[in-house]
């Protein structure tokens, strides 16, 4: 991760990449890990969401109906991570071998399922939690409801308690294509998580609410300067490495026409309508990194294209090599630069 986006893996230097998303560096490594590493999960979780998309358009053409399912147990301050998500991963594999819960399945006719694994840490520590989505037909609402009790008791089986009002919830319809459109971006944010907001010092209150604050924004505090937030994101990183994002039941991608593609895939995808800005040299780069200022100059190739990189660089070859070099630039790059930075 400490090499994404970073070290180079060709000897051509690193391209600067414009589309209408912004604009991104091509020859230069790429990690693929959709927890630890906000630029390739956003990219990750962008491909994972037009999949998504596409299973549920498909299905609703068939005649279907897409449900979304929740489920989580009570959890407390000072729970350990490990511990919850090994029990919530029990819990669900548990439940889905029982004999009830296979004929609800079939009694609501469905053809399969997309889990989704989230946390969140809030004030009563960590909360993980699953969403699922049920491929099924229209009208299957109570029969879901079904789970319910199925879910209590097989939280129960591995040791927890589930809170009878929270612990599971269906719904129909609208509210999973509501889902999948947020899927993987942070709260208020349409874009996704984006370096621009370490340096817009978002508002952390927001993340604080009772929802409590994603991994994301949790690493952006520890960004900050919180030693408490560090910690615990560490704790996620250790927890969910390895891991998969979203579990499609066997079977259910082909019925609906969805290809497999990796993590690394997706992080590594190139815009077609991609626009090749500029092409920087390894000695340029180097000046880039010193300096920190690769978001500052995928700014300036978005908003000012090839020559406001090549100025852009320029300056960079004549700004002092210490670390004051970003305040520097700050003041040298003048108004185009001040606009960037706020
Ligand atoms: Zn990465």
């Amino acid at each position: 991760m400490a090499h994404c986006q970073r070290s180079v893996n060709t000897d051509a230097g690193v391209s600067v990449y414009r589309t209408a998303q912004g604009a991104h560096f091509a020859g230069v490594v790429t990690c693929g890990s959709v927890w630890h590493c906000p630029v390739c999960a956003a990219k990750i979780t962008e491909g994972r969401r037009e999949e998504l998309q596409h299973a549920i358009t498909e299905h609703v053409k068939n005649g279907g109906m897409v449900y979304l399912v929740t489920y989580t147990f009570r959890h407390h301050q000072g729970d350990d991570l490990r511990d919850h998500v090994k029990s919530l991963s029990e819990a669900l594999r548990k439940m889905k071998a029982t004999r009830a819960y296979k004929r609800v399945m079939e009694e609501a006719c469905v053809i399969g399922t997309v889990r989704a694994l989230e946390v969140t840490h809030g004030q009563n520590g960590w909360h993980p939690h699953v969403h699922e989505l049920v491929f099924a037909l229209p009208g299957m609402l109570e029969v879901l409801a079904g789970i319910r009790s199925l879910w209590t008791a097989a939280v129960r089986k591995v040791g927890l308690s589930a809170n009878l009002e929270h612990g599971f919830d269906v719904r129909g319809g609208d509210y999973a294509a509501e889902y999948v459109a947020k899927f993987g971006k942070e709260p208020g944010e349409e874009r996704g998580w984006s370096v621009a907001r370490e340096l817009a010092k978002a508002n952390q209150k927001a993340a604080r609410g009772p929802k409590g604050r994603t991994p994301f924004a949790l690493l952006e505090a520890a960004a900050a300067g919180d030693r408490e937030a560090a910690r615990l994101f560490q704790e996620y990183a250790e927890v969910f490495k390895g891991r998969r994002q979203l579990y499609w039941s066997r079977g259910l991608k082909d019925k609906l026409g969805v290809e497999e593609r990796t993590d690394e895939d997706l992080a590594k995808r190139v815009d077609e309508q991609s626009e090749l800005v500029a092409t920087i040299s390894l000695e340029d780069w180097h000046h880039v990194l010193r300096h920190d200022a690769r978001f500052e100059l995928l700014q300036v190739a978005e908003r000012y294209g090839t020559a406001g990189v090549e100025a852009f660089l320029a300056r960079l070859r004549g700004a002092p090599g210490t670390h004051q070099g970003r305040f520097w630039l700050k003041r040298q790059f003048g108004p185009g630069w001040s606009e960037i930075m706020h």
